[in-house]
């Protein structure tokens, strides 16, 4: 019985971890690598025609981005989820093959002008349509067998509509293993969706870490704070221009603004116009405005029986032609626009920052992370100017980050995440989904807490009936770094050396004090010889 790691090993994107149990070969999670995560998206480091079955946790793209790939490469089994993951991979594959075929069309373009073959993308709407095809939505708690073997089930985990921890239990040779795999930890008291489910017990778990190192600011009451950047904003005429993820992030907006409405608490314009300017956003609106019984928390349950339409405050209009974007910018009612990207890298956010960022009567209100070497981390640094199509464009507009909406567990939450398995600890907690330097700090912190640790390379492979490792994995190449950057291959050997080292010292917790000098000493020995002074 073996476990794989297949990605967001030591990296924030690109979910996938494989397990092969009495012949049988699964997936959880097949995610796309994106951002400064970057790296070859277009090869597995498995055949995915022996894959027999998937488990997506949810509908992210660097969960699930990868399916129409899988497909393409030859996998034909059977992938579950959620049925509301499945209604969200609907719209969100074939949004991501759409991102995809321009992609590549536009690159085609530059490679017809130097003579060269045009690019071919990732994958086209026909692959994602081909994976949607392979789509079994599943009920939460509902058991599911796979084989004889491996049976599984889905628990909610509080991140995104539909999202879930899987449980999974795995027999071989007359023994049988539970694995819990995390998926994404949820954060506690978002609106419309539910807290995270509990769960314990598991010989082995897979657990994320992306706030690993740090604990979120949370207002008491978030639409007091934003009616204020609102409030200020209307008062002096401008727009106030939100980048967002179109799925999850934008009907929390919607949530939000519905009930800044009810409350009256943006005198200076209290019907305010909302735009949302993004199909994708538009048609996950559909999404969270059908039936979700099974999925909501009590509060938005509790407003749903009293007639409330959560997501259509009065005044908002949903925006889906690009005519219709366009002529918004000629438009100069003061009003919200909510547009995607999120890190503002992409998409119509861009034409909406053109065309605002330079009135001093306007705000951009960041309301999600922005990652190193993005658009919107540049603004949120204070980049007085900023190119868009070719353009400088001064940045007058006030710069706002509303701190508090995630949907991620933070460290303190993740950290009694996993205490729910102090009773009998696991063999081994696997810790991924993580920077580098965060995922490995993470996984000592919970070293210290008594918990078997490991944060695992790419390709990493366990045997899970001994617990002993059978392939140590490589340092995942990232898209545009050069070799060097990353050290010579012989430097990452010694990286690597230095990071096992770090793991036999925490192994050795319990030694004696006489052979925890010896230990010691041995390793100063070797300090002394390799330490430079010369910097
Ligand atoms: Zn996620």
């Amino acid at each position: 019985m073996q476990l794989h790691f297949y990605g967001a090993d030591r990296a924030v994107t690109g979910s996938c971890h494989g397990l092969t149990a009495g012949g049988h070969r699964i997936l959880i999670d097949c995610g796309l690598q994106q951002g400064r995560d970057e790296v070859d998206n277009s090869s597995f480091p498995f055949t995915p025609g022996e894959i027999d079955d998937v488990i997506v946790t949810h509908a992210h793209i660097d969960h699930s981005g990868r399916l129409p790939l899988l497909v393409k490469n030859g996998f034909r089994g059977r992938i579950f989820a959620t049925d509301m993951t499945c209604q969200l991979l609907r719209i969100m594959l074939l949004d991501s093959a759409h991102i995809q075929e321009s992609d590549a069309l536009y690159e085609s373009r530059k490679l017809a002008r130097s003579g060269k073959e045009p690019a071919e993308p990732l994958y086209t709407a026909a692959d994602a349509e081909a994976a949607l095809a392979l789509l079994h939505p599943v009920e939460y708690g509902q058991m599911i067998s796979l084989s004889e073997g491996i049976r599984f089930r889905l628990t909610d985990a509080g991140h995104l509509l539909g999202s879930a921890y899987v449980e999974l239990w795995a027999a071989e040779g007359g023994e049988t293993k539970k694995l819990v795999f995390s998926g994404d930890i949820g954060n506690v008291d978002q609106p419309i969706i539910r807290d995270p489910s509990p769960v314990s017990g598991a010989d082995y778990v897979v657990m994320e870490s992306t706030y690993g190192d740090r604990n979120h600011e949370t207002p008491d009451d978030y639409c007091a704070v934003f009616s204020e950047i609102l409030n200020r904003t209307f008062a002096r005429g401008g727009n106030v221009i939100i980048p967002s993820f179109a799925v999850g992030r934008t009907q929390e907006l919607l949530f939000f603004f519905r009930e800044i409405k009810d409350r009256g608490l943006v005198p200076s314009n209290p019907d305010f116009p909302i735009v949302v300017d993004s199909p994708l956003a538009v048609e996950a609106t559909r999404i969270y405005s059908s039936d979700l019984s099974g999925y909501l928390d009590d509060e938005a349950g509790a407003l749903i029986a009293q007639g409330v339409p959560l997501f259509s405050a009065s005044n908002t209009r949903l925006v889906l032609t690009s005519d219709e974007s366009k002529l918004l910018n000629a438009d100069r009612t003061p009003k919200v626009i909510i547009a995607a990207s999120g890190m503002c890298d992409a998409g119509r956010i861009r034409h909406h920052l053109k065309h605002n960022l330079w009135r001093p009567e306007c705000t951009v209100v960041f309301v999600g992370y922005q990652a190193l070497g993005s658009l919107g981390r540049a603004l949120q640094e204070g980049k007085q100017s900023v190119k868009l199509f070719g353009e400088e464009v001064r940045v007058n507009a006030s710069i706002e980050t509303f701190h508090g909406l995630s949907s991620h567990a933070d460290h303190d939450h993740l950290v009694s995440w996993i205490r729910q398995f102090e009773a009998e600890k696991p063999a081994r907690v696997f810790v991924v989904h993580g920077d580098e330097d965060v995922s490995v700090a993470f996984a000592g912190e919970l070293g210290e807490l008594g918990f078997r640790t490991h944060a695992p390379l790419y390709r990493e492979t366990w045997d899970l009936l001994t617990g002993e490792i059978l392939d140590h994995g490589v340092v995942q190449e990232k898209k545009k770094r050069s070799a060097f950057q990353n050290g010579s291959p012989q430097y990452r050997r010694l990286e690597e050396a230095g990071r096992q080292l770090e793991e036999v010292i925490r192994e050795n917790k319990g030694l004696s004090n006489k052979e925890l000098a010896k230990f010691t000493s041995q390793i100063e020995a070797l300090l002394a010889k390799w330490r430079r002074d010369d910097r």
